[in-house]
């Protein structure tokens, strides 16, 4: 019986990549080209891609959330998941990073599906609370600063319908959550995250060792 997660080696990891990764061509462009700018580990692994299109489709989501959208491959791989009705509120600051996002959702013919909300993302969430939009997502993809966290997953355990699911990045931080020399302010805040949800009995909760971490709430 396996009684621990594998730890996945240089080589298993190139065995992944090589024989079990599908990336569409358009997002492996965008991994290309965000690859030169010194911000790019902030962008989800393919493997990771993939595997949240499963969890889409699985779900039949039809209407998402994502906090931080960067220069847009988990929004795109999001967005490209959803049926041609469904629709993805992104939520960023950045109007020169989200430039980009929308030049590939042009190219990628997802752009419709995507509702661009710049500015503070828990301002953004509050606004759709006030609008009505409670309870109203599928889906949500947590992935912009860490300090804000645990808001935006009250927030959107707010915006998500019962059996939705909170999708939250950086689970493992670079494996900072599990050192405990660490005490810097976003490695605290992932940390007393994962134990709430651990310990949330508003959702199930599963921390999936994939890439840098995903962790999973699904809101019961
Ligand atoms: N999900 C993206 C990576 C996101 S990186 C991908 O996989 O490619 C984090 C993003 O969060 C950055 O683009 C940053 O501009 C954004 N961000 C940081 N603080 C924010 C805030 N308060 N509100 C909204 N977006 C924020
Ligand atoms: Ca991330």
């Amino acid at each position: 019986m396996s009684k621990k997660t594998l730890c996945v080696t240089e080589q298993i990891y190139q065995y992944l990549l090589q024989d079990t990764v599908r990336e569409p061509e358009i997002l492996r462009r965008l991994r290309e080209e965000t690859a030169t700018d010194e911000m790019a580990r902030m962008q989800i692994a393919p493997e990771q891609g993939q595997f949240m299109t499963l969890l889409l489709h699985l779900m039949g989501a039809r209407r998402c959330l994502e906090i931080g959208v960067y220069t847009g491959y988990s929004s795109l791989v999001t967005a490209l998941s959803l049926p041609a009705d469904g629709l993805l509120v992104a939520c960023d600051l950045s109007e020169k990073w989200t430039a980009v996002a929308r030049r590939y959702w042009q190219e990628g013919g997802v752009a419709g599906k995507i509702d661009l909300r710049l500015g503070p993302a828990s301002e953004t969430l509050d606004l759709l609370l006030a609008e009505g939009a409670t309870e109203s997502f599928d889906f949500a993809f947590i992935d912009a600063d860490k300090r804000h966290y645990d808001h935006y997953y009250e927030q959107c355990l707010r915006l998500v319908r019962s059996g939705g699911l909170i999708a939250i990045d950086n689970a493992l931080w670079g494996g900072s959550v599990a050192d405990s020399s660490r005490e810097d302010e976003e490695t605290r805040a992932i940390r007393a995250l994962n134990r709430k949800l651990r310990d949330d009995q508003r959702v199930d909760f599963s921390l999936v060792p994939i890439a840098d971490g995903l962790a999973l709430a699904r809101k019961i």
